[in-house]
C-alpha cells in the first residue's frame, strides 16, 4: 500500500471509531456521517471515481503496479494493455498513421527524412509507474513537464552518437502499462512524434525546440491519431453507468483539448496552425522558425 493510501485508511479508521463512539452516545441514532467516505480511488485511464458503495462487482481493478495503488474502472479494463508484446500492434498502427494520413515517414531510407524502419526498430517498452518515474529523473532533459490533467505517461529516450551533437539515436520508448488500448496508442503516437523530431534532419541539429512547441506538436499528433488513426469502436455498453469505448475515446480527446498546462496551450496553437496549413507545411515552418506561426483572427 502506498503512503497516500495508508493515510486514507488510517483516517477512515479514525472516523469509523469516532462514529461508533457517537452511536454509543446516541443509542438509536443510525444516521451515516458523510465524513466516513474517506478516500475514493480514481481510474488511471478515464479518471472516474470508484463507486465505493456499489456492489463489489462494480469496484475498480488493481493494475498490479507495485505500491502505486493504481486501478482502472471496468470500462477501461476491457482493453487493458499491460505487456510490451500487446503494444506491438498499437505501435504498427501509429507507424501506419505517420506513413499514410500524416505522410511524415517514408517506406525506404532517405537522407532527407525519417524512414518507417528507423521508427520500427525503436524498442517500445511498457513499464510500471515507478520505473517510468525513475527513468524520468535519470533522463530529465527538459522534455515532459508536469501538466494539469496529462501526467507523464510516456518517455522517449535518446542519446548522442559519437562526439558531435549532430547524430542522435532514439534508444527506447517507454509507455505506462495498465491503461486502456486507445489511451496507450495515443501515448505511443505522442512519443513517436518526439522520436520523429529527434531523428529528422531538419530538427535534430542544435538544441531542443521550445517545450511548448514540441509538446504541442506531439499532442496534436496524439489527438489526430485518436480521431483518424484507430478503427471505429463500439458505441454500446452493457449498462448505462459504464461508458462505451467510443465515449472513452471522446474523453481522451477532450483531455488533450482542455488541458490547462503547457501541453494544452501548445496543442491549441498547433491545432489552429494545422487547420490552416496542414502537417507538412506546419513542420516546415517550425523547423525554420522554432515557433508556431502567428494566429490571424
Ligand atoms: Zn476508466
Ligand atoms: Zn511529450
Amino acid at each position: 500500500m502506498c503512503p497516500h493510501h495508508a493515510r486514507g485508511t488510517i483516517r477512515r479508521q479514525e472516523q469509523e471509531t469516532q462514529q461508533f463512539r457517537q452511536e454509543d452516545d446516541n443509542i438509536g441514532v443510525t444516521t451515516t456521517e458523510e465524513t466516513e467516505i474517506g478516500e475514493i480511488r480514481r481510474c488511471a485511464g478515464c479518471h472516474r471515481f470508484e463507486p465505493k458503495f456499489a456492489s463489489s462487482s462494480k469496484h475498480f481493478v488493481d493494475v498490479g503496479d507495485s505500491d502505486t495503488g493504481r486501478c482502472v474502472c471496468l470500462a477501461c479494463c476491457r482493453t487493458l494493455v499491460t505487456t510490451s508484446d500487446e503494444a506491438i500492434p498499437l505501435w504498427e498502427r501509429v507507424l501506419n498513421f505517420f506513413e499514410g494520413p500524416l505522410g511524415l515517414i517514408t517506406d525506404e531510407d532517405s537522407i532527407s527524412g525519417v524512414s518507417r524502419q528507423s521508427l520500427k526498430s525503436i524498442p517500445v517498452i511498457l513499464v510500471g509507474l515507478n520505473a517510468l518515474n525513475d527513468n524520468m529523473k535519470k533522463h530529465s532533459d527538459g522534455v515532459h513537464h508536469k501538466s494539469s490533467q496529462i501526467m507523464t505517461r510516456g518517455l522517449c529516450l535518446s542519446e548522442f552518437c559519437g562526439h558531435t551533437t549532430e547524430s542522435v539515436a532514439v534508444t527506447a520508448i517507454l509507455c505506462l502499462s495498465g491503461l486502456p488500448a486507445d489511451l496507450t496508442a495515443s501515448i505511443l503516437a505522442h512519443e513517436c512524434c518526439h522520436a520523429f523530431l529527434k531523428l529528422h534532419p531538419n530538427f535534430r541539429y542544435g538544441k531542443h525546440l521550445p517545450l511548448m512547441v514540441e509538446e504541442g506538436l506531439c499532442q496534436l499528433v496524439a489527438f489526430l491519431f485518436l480521431n483518424d488513426g484507430l478503427e471505429s469502436c463500439d458505441t454500446s455498453t452493457e449498462d448505462d453507468n459504464t461508458p462505451s469505448d467510443a465515449k472513452l475515446r471522446q474523453y481522451f480527446k477532450f483531455c488533450i483539448e482542455t488541458d490547462e498546462g503547457i501541453y494544452g496551450e501548445g496543442f491549441r496553437f498547433a491545432a489552429r496552425a494545422y487547420a490552416e496549413m496542414g502537417m507538412q507545411e506546419l513542420l516546415y515552418y517550425i523547423a525554420l522558425n522554432r515557433d508556431f506561426p502567428p494566429i490571424n483572427d
